[in-house]
């Protein structure tokens, strides 16, 4: 656009422009974050499953110690009563001390196997209540998740719907854009969307904030169709604003 071409174009026009490309911009935000939202979730779900699985993998390997623990215990007993029926028969009293010695040893042995079979009785207790909290917080983020989507979804749907609602009050606005200018306007707005428009702030560019000469602020206050020296936005003045 040179600068003695002299387009006309009302403020209120841009005004509105910008504000439908703002929420345009707005509306696609919100709109892309709905997947996300859902797919953080499934990420929260995923954790909450692995975290199960995990206590189920330590009260498992908890119940196999103390399984072994507890045969290992009666395959003892079993050797002490072997020992003794084996008393009874002692050729001498050699022997008779001997197997005594052996019988007091397995017993103590068993008395230290008891003790770390009550303990692992009740780690595994504990190791059952961390199983029961993971289970019922999994349970909880898999019904958040459920409900996430269904949320998500018409809230995606209910968002696609305004923004369809709102391209067209574009599209519609778009028509009384000055023919002169409607080769320029599309291709800023498709390249910058929002930004391809500014108010002017004070005597400056509220996109870039480039200051502007005096005789590009005589044009705008001409209702002149005026572009930022530096950005290239178009410029308007802001509602209920007189500027200069
Ligand atoms: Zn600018």
């Amino acid at each position: 656009m040179r600068a003695d071409n002299r387009i006309e174009i009302r403020p209120s026009l841009l005004q509105k422009l910008h504000r439908i490309h703002r929420q345009i911009t707005d509306l696609s935000g919100q709109i892309e974050r709905c997947p996300r939202q859902i797919k953080a979730g499934e990420h929260m779900v995923t954790e909450g499953s692995k975290a199960k699985e995990a206590a189920q993998g330590n009260h498992k390997d908890a119940v196999l110690a103390c399984d072994a623990k507890q045969l290992q215990l009666r395959s003892r007993e079993d050797k002490i009563k072997d020992l003794d029926a084996k008393l009874k028969t002692a050729a001498s009293n050699r022997e008779f001390s001997l197997l005594k010695e052996q019988i007091a040893a397995d017993k103590q042995a068993n008395e230290v196997l008891s003790d770390e079979i009550l303990e692992g009785l009740e780690y595994i207790d504990e190791l059952a209540a961390v199983v029961q909290a993971a289970s019922e917080e999994l349970e909880r983020l898999e019904k958040e998740q459920a409900d996430r989507v269904t949320e998500m979804e018409q809230r995606e749907a209910e968002l696609r719907s305004e923004l369809d609602r709102v391209t067209e009050e574009l599209r519609s606005t778009e028509k009384d854009i000055p023919s002169g200018a409607l080769d320029d306007y599309r291709r800023i707005t498709e390249a910058r969307g929002e930004e391809a428009l500014a108010p002017v702030d004070e005597d400056s560019c509220g996109g870039c904030y480039q200051i502007l000469t005096t005789q590009l602020i005589d044009r705008l206050r001409m209702s002149l169709l005026i572009r930022c020296p530096n950005c290239n936005a178009f410029l308007y003045s802001p509602e209920n604003r007189q500027l200069g």
